[in-house]
């Protein structure tokens, strides 16, 4: 599995811009899916199976795209002054490295500072793509990138600037591949724009109109000196979400999550995040609304180039969402 989420992730794609990430998902899925469209949003939706007898319509969803910047301005020596694509946090910037869809890379710089232990603003940081003028710049205004940053494997422990949310895109992938023909009719689907407001997905489920919403993505951990308050630790497991700032996860779904856990000795934990929220939010609010729940895996120092998942939260993630879309539901 670490090969596919290292290709996963060494692909750009900011919000918006998810087409090269999708062309590595379609052929990963292709051979496994009874129905595979792409939607007005870019959404790739991936079918399985049929819904018979008790079985429901399930649509699981995990977001293509990245977080990133968008140039707003080339000055006339050549630097490219920037916005944000999601949600970047200036500290994270100075010194960093972008990529541009053409492959062009660029250094994030900054303007002196009168207290040089200030953090910089957004609007004191540019790229330097070595260019000197406008005219020989190779990037212009509108021009979309994300962050560069290799993939690094630490044995359990995996590092990546995009872990959020391709290792999430990479488990749907591996849980579509290994699932059995049953009486649901599951819908995996892999998003766009989740980062700037869950937008690839709230399209998604409306045309879908499943019964039960369950989304697969990232979330924090308590568990690094002076970190948030939070129970979520690396390696222990996968986290079934009981409430994010967007939304209350339906208790019945809660419910499903856990026990279907314990019957498979998945290892879990419970994930109250306290900021922050995924594509079940839009699931669960969709038309009439719908059961939502969302399983996250846990990542330390989420957006910033250096994302940082365990290989067996992944893997039990996959076992965990696997058993959930084979099992019996009965709400
Ligand atoms: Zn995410």
């Amino acid at each position: 599995m670490k090969s596919l989420i290292k290709k996963l992730v060494e692909t750009v794609g900011p919000s918006g811009y998810e087409l090269k990430v999708r062309e590595v998902v379609r052929t990963e899925v292709e051979s496994f899916a009874d129905e595979i469209r792409v939607d007005a949003m870019g959404n790739l939706i991936v079918r399985k199976g049929e819904k018979k007898g008790k079985g429901k319509r399930i649509m699981l969803s995990a977001h293509m795209d990245e977080i990133g910047i968008m140039v707003t301005h080339v000055d006339k020596n050549g630097f490219a002054r920037f916005t944000t694509i999601g949600g970047v946090h200036p500290r994270t910037l100075y010194g960093s490295r972008v990529r541009f869809l053409d492959g062009t890379i660029g250094v994030i710089g900054g303007e002196r500072q009168d207290n040089s232990g200030s953090l910089y603003k957004m609007e004191q940081l540019f790229i330097d793509v070595g260019a000197d003028s406008p005219e020989d710049c190779p990037v212009k205004t509108g021009d979309v990138a994300a962050f560069e940053r290799p993939f690094e494997d630490l044995g359990n422990r995996l590092i990546s600037k995009a872990m959020d949310d391709r290792v999430c895109v990479a488990i749907l992938i591996e849980a579509l591949k290994q699932m059995q023909d049953n009486d649901h009719e599951v819908y995996f689907v892999f998003s766009t724009q989740e980062e700037v407001g869950l937008r690839g997905a709230t399209a998604a489920a409306y045309s879908i109109d499943p019964d039960l919403g369950i989304s697969v993505d990232v979330t924090l951990t308590g568990d690094t000196p002076r970190g948030v308050t939070m129970d979520v630790v690396l390696g222990k497991g996968p986290a079934v979400k009981v409430r994010d700032s967007g939304m209350l996860a339906d208790p019945r779904v809660i419910d499903l999550m856990v026990r279907t856990a314990k019957a498979k000795d998945i290892p879990h934990q419970m994930e109250i995040l306290l900021g922050g929220s995924t594509d079940a939010k839009a699931m669960q609010i969709s038309r009439a609304g719908m059961p939502a729940g969302c399983v996250s895996v846990p990542c330390r120092y989420v957006h910033s180039p250096s994302e940082m998942v365990d290989i067996r939260d992944v893997e039990n993630a996959v076992k965990l969402i696997k058993a959930i879309v084979s099992g019996p539901i009965d709400f």
